[in-house]
């Protein structure tokens, strides 16, 4: 499908248009045609085939020839004109959470300034605030996003490097010389940001395995070529390095490459303790003998320690639960029955009540609850009663087609600045479960949000806190709350806190959510879909939830339906 191209070309001359300071009028029409193609269940290309794209609303002859155009070449030449005006580093300033168009038009134009590196010294010289509306807090804002833009750009979100790490793997794991394979490192260990990507794989081949992996489809670079590791750099600018291991000593070296450097570090001294020596090659006696390195097991056994998994693995605790045999059983994503938080096209979502659920069904799942936003939240579309009752039906009319599948009704509702939820009781009555959510006035004091997030868990109606940080990768940091105030009244009133699985979200952390778990606050693990694909992203709240050792029984949604409905009853 084109839509996807055509609304992002339309976008991006909305937003050049923008920076130029043209007509609002122009604007919002460009802008409103990208919502409307985004949105639209049918391909593009079919209207434009039959001649009907001006019977979508919102487009004229002017945008059905550029539509055309884009179809055509892939390009729209109009678009590139615009870029040539306004060059590309001036779009990039935009890219600095709280500069928008108005600014960044503001400081090319009136200080020349093209780039997010001038900008920096230019609001540290004190330059910007000779313009108007430029105050000592817009340039405090300025420089905290350029701080933040820099700091995401250094390390990867879990969805990039998993994606990539995937399909090198794949494609490796195919050559006859590989015999195991496996990501290593910060990715394996499920932590939230990576730098880069390790992988391992056992060869008695190493030559042609590190050939191979240089000669990828996916290498724009190669970094380095060396007889035991190799790295390239992706076309996503993504670094990947290879090491290449003689089997009899995989074990060992996996280990070794997950890290952390901290449980390695534990690992060491441990192995000292018992007159041992541990490396990458294996566990070693005072007389040179290996006495393990083929498995991770075996290592970890040599050292009288139960085997740890990866996400685990940061020297909190877990070697001593290792050596008393005391390891939790961690959850795993079989264990999920359910995804608590989804929306659908009802709000900002794009895919129908329909598509959503059979794509729940078809993970195995026993149920979704779609969320959609409430009504005061105007950005994303939010229900009023007249759409929630049109919703509920269309709810009714799916699930009595669906066997052996539930559709919840249920809202993603707003938590307003004094802690009050924006529909009223007989309303929020109505839903199977309600989640509650801070989406506006952030930046209130740690008391002011602590008091809100507690008056949404008093609410009898609340079921679940969403996002109960607000961070958002890589622009928006968590926002500062009274976690113990916040435990203390979530398990007083069996209000649970959601783990959200979305790889930009990731909140609660994973030492909140271990601490919320010794609270014995109840936790659920949702992904806060926006399309079915969307919803593959329970790898990444699970994985947080292990990086946290929690354990089925900690997460709601590892729960049967009815169990579940009767657990998060108020
Ligand atoms: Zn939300
Ligand atoms: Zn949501």
């Amino acid at each position: 499908m084109k839509n996807q191209e055509v609304s992002a070309i339309f976008r991006g001359i909305a937003e050049l248009l923008e920076i130029k300071g043209d007509n609002p009028f122009r604007i919002r029409a460009y802008l409103r045609a990208a919502e409307t193609i985004e949105g639209l269940e049918k391909d593009i290309q079919d209207y434009a085939a039959g001649e009907r794209l001006e019977e979508i609303p919102g487009i004229g002859v002017d945008l059905a020839n550029k539509i055309k155009e884009i179809i055509a070449t892939g390009k729209c030449k109009y678009y590139e004109e615009l870029k040539k005006l306004v060059p590309d580093t001036v779009v990039s300033m935009l890219e600095i959470p709280s500069v928008g168009p108005k600014t960044a038009n503001l400081f090319f134009k009136e200080l020349k300034i093209r780039s997010v590196d001038e900008l920096k010294n230019a609001a540290k010289s004190g330059r910007l605030l000779t313009l108007p509306g430029i105050k000592q807090k817009t340039i405090e804002n300025i420089l905290k996003g350029i701080e933040l833009l820099k700091k995401g750009k250094e390390r990867m979100d879990l969805l990039t490097a998993t994606t990539v790490a995937e399909v090198i793997v794949l494609e490796l794991r195919r050559l006859r010389d590989v015999q195991i394979i496996s990501a290593a490192g910060s990715l394996r260990r499920m932590k939230e940001r990576v730098r880069d990507i390790d992988i391992l794989a056992a060869t008695k081949n190493p030559k042609k395995v590190s050939d191979a992996f240089i000669n990828l489809p996916h290498v724009k670079r190669v970094l380095a070529c060396g007889e035991t590791k190799s790295s390239i750099l992706t076309k996503d600018d993504v670094q990947v390095d290879l090491r290449v291991i003689d089997p009899k000593s995989y074990g060992a070296a996996l280990v070794y490459f997950t890290g952390s450097k901290n449980h390695n570090i534990a690992l060491r001294s441990r192995a000292i303790k018992m007159g041992c020596k541990i490396n990458e090659y294996g566990v070693f006696n005072k007389k040179g003998l290996c006495l393990a390195s083929k498995t991770e097991e075996e290592v970890y056994r040599s050292l009288r320690l139960d085997l740890i998994e990866p996400e685990m693995r940061e020297d909190t605790g877990e070697i001593e639960a290792a050596s008393k045999h005391i390891l939790p059983k961690l959850i795993e994503i079989k264990d999920i029955l359910g995804d608590l938080h989804a929306h659908t096209s009802y709000s900002d979502g794009k895919d129908t009540v329909e598509a959503m659920s059979q794509a729940a069904a078809s993970l195995g799942y026993d149920y979704i609850c779609l969320t959609d936003h409430s009504v005061s939240l105007k950005v994303a579309n939010g229900l009023d009663t007249a759409r929630l009752k049109k919703k509920r039906h269309e709810l009714e009319s799916v699930n009595k087609k669906l066997k052996n599948f539930r559709i919840l009704f249920g809202s993603e509702v707003e938590i307003d600045s004094d802690g009050y939820i924006d529909y009223k009781n007989d309303i929020l009555s109505g839903f199977d479960v309600v989640i509650a959510a801070i989406h506006s006035g952030f930046k209130q004091s740690r008391k002011q949000l602590t008091k809100r997030i507690v008056r949404a868990c008093q609410n009898k109606h609340v079921h679940i806190i969403a996002h109960p940080t607000g961070k958002l990768w890589p622009t928006r940091e968590p926002y500062d709350v009274d976690f113990k105030e916040i435990f203390k009244v979530a398990r007083e009133t069996n209000t649970a806190l959601e783990i959200n699985a979305h790889p930009y979200r990731l909140d609660l952390s994973d030492t909140a959510s271990r601490l919320a778990k010794e609270n014995k606050v109840p936790l659920a693990i949702n992904t806060d879909s926006h399309a079915t694909s969307h919803l593959a992203y329970m790898k990444f709240g699970v994985g947080l939830a292990r990086r946290a050792w929690l354990e089925k029984d900690d997460v709601l949604n590892t729960l049967e339906l009815d169990a579940l409905l009767k657990a998060i009853k108020k």
